[in-house]
């Protein structure tokens, strides 16, 4: 495997980690309790049920969540027949799917990226990733921007030109392919699990915590390759799932279009504001790679399940309701919606490039004009080695410790504005995101404090609320 091995014995002022005060160990180190076992072992018994009923909730009752709960309550309908009534796996959406995905496999794998070469401002083909906890540096060819470009270019080729096949097909399977989505969810993070034991990436950065559930959903090995390029992380996170997002989109909006002969505002805003933050993910890849997905979580069902199924399922609901009821927004709703959106963009991509600025200029940089200020602080990884690090206190750092978080929260709340009020199932996305981010803090944190111990405790000092100063 490519990758560099840089250990660092002595600190940049010459101190060992014998000598001062022990800088903390880093990694995962979570000890599995009974309340999080019974957890995990619910979601991985039930969170493909989970995503099934939203779907089926539109299928079957025009979207509204409440109704087949009414229903069953009653004794109107049973669990068997709402599971009877719901299309099932069919091998012509297992044809569709494999073409997908064996498509999104030959992009990653076959077409390196040329866009850096006439946009010096993209950042993209071989780049280093952060340092793992056992010290290494994977380096990952960076082309998602070119696969999501050329994706959604052949889709409109299709639409407009080709029509090899309808642009609703995936709307018309859509449930079948939630099935086929669902096998290639679980058979990759069983793979991910067994190769753990059998044939390890890295066996240095492999972390077993002793519970075989809690490992089998939270992952064993931190960087699982095949060969020297095919990253599980970057290739699941990135393709099925996140190209998948806009594509879906496009697809809910030919839907649209085929059913009433026309396309909402509301379609128009969920299409364009979640195209932004798809674009925006691809533009900085590179940026991806430093974030906790790649830096700190293992890969396992958690990234694994969630990338296939619930990230393309889940986060496109907006889409999937307006094909069921096209709202069209008054121009003054529509008008505070695209704001927000805007709003929430700005703050999460401005958050986003100050503490990349800051890291990648090692602090030498300045930020809403006057220079950035920042605490040092000191790490060890695996392998004893101790590394010095900064964390920021100034620009959208020193309001919050995650205002990016913030951002985020703002631009999802505005993709289900764009939906009306005339339902919760849009809502879903929200509250859903206000838990993962939440919870996401709560996990960073422990982590961070953790790696960096007392300076971490100096750093949550200077900036003392997590997502909203003075409330949370
Ligand atoms: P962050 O990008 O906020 O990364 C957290 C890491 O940044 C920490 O572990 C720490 O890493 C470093 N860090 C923390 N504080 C500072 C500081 N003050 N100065 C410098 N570095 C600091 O978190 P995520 O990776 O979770 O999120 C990345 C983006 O992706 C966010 O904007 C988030 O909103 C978005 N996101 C979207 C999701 C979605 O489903 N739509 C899901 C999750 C995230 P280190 O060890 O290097 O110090």
């Amino acid at each position: 495997m490519e990758a560099t091995r840089r250990r660092t014995q002595h600190s940049a002022r010459g101190k060992t980690s014998e000598q001062g005060d022990q800088p903390a160990q880093w990694g995962r180190a979570w000890e599995v309790e009974w309340f999080s076992l019974i957890s995990v072992i619910s979601l991985l018994c039930f969170a493909p049920f989970i995503v099934f009923y939203f779907v089926m909730a539109c299928h079957q009752y025009q979207c509204s969540i409440t109704q087949p709960l009414f229903e069953l309550s009653r004794g109107e309908t049973t669990l068997l027949s709402i599971w009877a009534r719901a299309p099932s796996f069919s091998w012509t959406a297992a044809k569709i799917y494999a073409i997908w995905v064996a498509f999104q496999v030959f992009l990653y794998m076959c077409v390196p990226d040329v866009i850096h070469k006439f946009i010096p401002a993209y950042v993209g083909g071989v780049q280093d990733g952060a340092r793992t906890p056992a010290g290494l540096i994977n380096k990952y060819e960076i082309n998602g921007l070119q696969c999501w470009l050329i994706t959604h270019a052949l889709w409109f080729a299709n639409a407009y030109y080709f029509y090899w096949f309808p642009p609703t097909i995936i709307f018309d399977y859509w449930i079948p392919l939630m099935w086929c989505a669902n096998i290639l969810g679980y058979s990759v993070s069983t793979f991910a699990f067994i190769k753990a034991y059998w044939f390890p990436t890295n066996s240095e950065d492999c972390k077993f915590t002793g519970n075989i559930f809690y490992n089998y959903m939270m992952g064993i090995e931190f960087n699982p390759r095949i060969g020297k390029w095919f990253d599980f992380k970057l290739f699941f996170n990135g393709r099925p799932g996140i190209v998948a997002w806009t594509l879906i989109n496009l697809f809910y909006m030919a839907k649209q279009q085929e059913l009433y002969g026309h396309i909402t505002n509301s379609m128009i805003l969920v299409n364009v504001l979640q195209a932004i933050y798809v674009l925006d993910f691809f533009w900085n890849e590179t940026w991806y790679l430093k974030t906790i997905d790649i830096c700190h979580d293992h890969f396992g069902w958690y990234l694994g399940w969630g990338d296939c199924v619930w990230l393309p399922y889940l986060y496109t609901l907006q889409g999937l309701y307006l094909v069921y009821h096209p709202v069209q927004l008054s121009n003054a709703h529509a008008l505070a919606v695209l704001l927000l959106g805007l709003v929430g963009y700005y703050i999460f991509r401005s958050a986003n490039y100050q503490r990349d600025l800051f890291r990648r200029t090692d602090g030498s940089c300045s930020i809403w004009g006057r220079k950035a200020t920042y605490i040092d602080c000191s790490y060890r990884s695996a392998d004893g080695g101790i590394h010095h690090s900064k964390l920021l206190t100034s620009g959208f750092w020193g309001v919050s410790r995650h205002f990016n978080y913030t951002g985020d929260l703002m631009i999802s709340l505005a993709y289900c504005a764009a939906c009306g009020f005339g339902h919760i199932l849009p809502y879903f996305y929200i509250v859903y995101m206000t838990i993962l981010l939440v919870h996401r803090c709560i996990r960073d944190e422990h982590r961070c404090s953790n790696k960096y111990g007392k300076d971490w405790k100096r750093y949550t000092d200077a900036v003392p609320y997590r997502l909203i100063p003075g409330v949370f």
